[in-house]
């Protein structure tokens, strides 16, 4: 397959296309970021690379890192993890009290926010140091001992974190939060102000295109059974209240981020990273899903 010619052809075809998305503004350090920026990067089971555009600028990768938490916290806490969320599509925007409320403090899955705040709680239970654990933890899986939190960013989305704030004391008051409540707050905070380049990231996620082992490093991230329910979950959970219109358009399990990012992997093949910040509606990178719509179906890749 040559993946290197249908990047190119594609990424040519969408870089100058009338985009109606818009950059996320309610983080103030998303708000500055330059709407132009677009890449792209594919990384094979092989470790072969595939680029085009900015593939190799860091930005935020928000919500995309829940994906990574909840891998670490599945590992410790097994399949009790479901018994303080679901794993059904929430319908509903990533933020919403209203869904949070009518499930008496349960969130739907682990890739809406509140359902990675319930992880980060976990994690602090587990953990002696939960921040320096989970950084290492991503560092581990990304083969990158570079990968940090920024504080920037995080401190930035402290300072209007006030829904975030509103979630964690509704799913309290239902007994679903059983540390502090900053703490746990702090460490979401730190998990979404994680940055990595488009190559930084497919590598990341290359562990669930390979059943649960990163190819490159050989290390069992996680088994087969669990990143086949991960996959599983993102497939159905991982693009905000879009994620039916994601798989019929793309056909593959994929995660996004308020901060333009997409990442989707296809198993036994290879991830694939798209970054272009103007989100659409429901918050997913305009550019990204229309990318990986042509992609999958130029390359005739989706799990389906
Ligand atoms: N840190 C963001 C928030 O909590 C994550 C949103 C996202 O990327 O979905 O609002």
């Amino acid at each position: 397959m040559d993946y290197q010619a249908a990047i190119s052809k594609i990424y040519n075809e969408i870089k100058n296309i009338e985009d109606s998305g818009k950059v996320a503004t309610y983080i103030p350090e998303l708000a500055g970021i330059d709407p132009n920026k677009f890449g792209v990067h594919l990384t094979t089971l092989e470790d072969k690379h595939f680029s085009m555009g900015d593939s190799d600028e860091k930005f935020s990768i928000q919500s995309i890192a829940k994906v990574l938490s909840l891998t670490l916290a599945y590992n410790l806490e097994e399949d009790n993890l479901w018994k303080r969320m679901g794993v059904e599509p929430s319908g509903a925007p990533f933020n919403s009290l209203t869904l949070l409320e009518y499930n008496n403090g349960v969130p739907r899955n682990p890739m809406i926010n509140s359902g990675a705040i319930v992880v980060c709680d976990i994690l602090i239970n587990h953990l002696k140091n939960p921040k320096q654990e989970l950084i290492e933890f991503i560092r581990h899986v990304s083969g990158n001992s570079e990968i940090s939190y920024s504080e920037r960013i995080s401190k930035s989305e402290k300072s209007v974190g006030y829904r975030n704030a509103s979630l964690i004391h509704l799913m309290k008051a239902y007994d679903n939060i059983h540390n502090d409540i900053d703490e746990v707050l702090d460490l979401y905070f730190s998990l979404c102000s994680i940055e990595m380049t488009c190559k930084e990231l497919s590598k990341t996620f290359l562990y669930l295109a390979g059943y649960g082992v990163c190819p490159y490093t050989e290390n069992r991230v996680v088994s087969a059974s669990k990143s086949k329910r991960i996959n599983a979950i993102m497939q159905l959970c991982g693009m905000y209240d879009e994620a039916g219109e994601f798989s019929f358009r793309t056909g593959l399990p994929g995660k996004s981020g308020v901060g333009g990012g997409i990442v989707a992997v296809l198993p036994n093949h290879y991830s694939i990273a798209v970054w272009s910040p103007k989100l659409n509606p429901k918050g997913n990178s305009f550019k990204g899903m229309e990318f990986l719509e042509r992609f999958t179906t130029e390359t005739e890749s989706s799990v389906f």
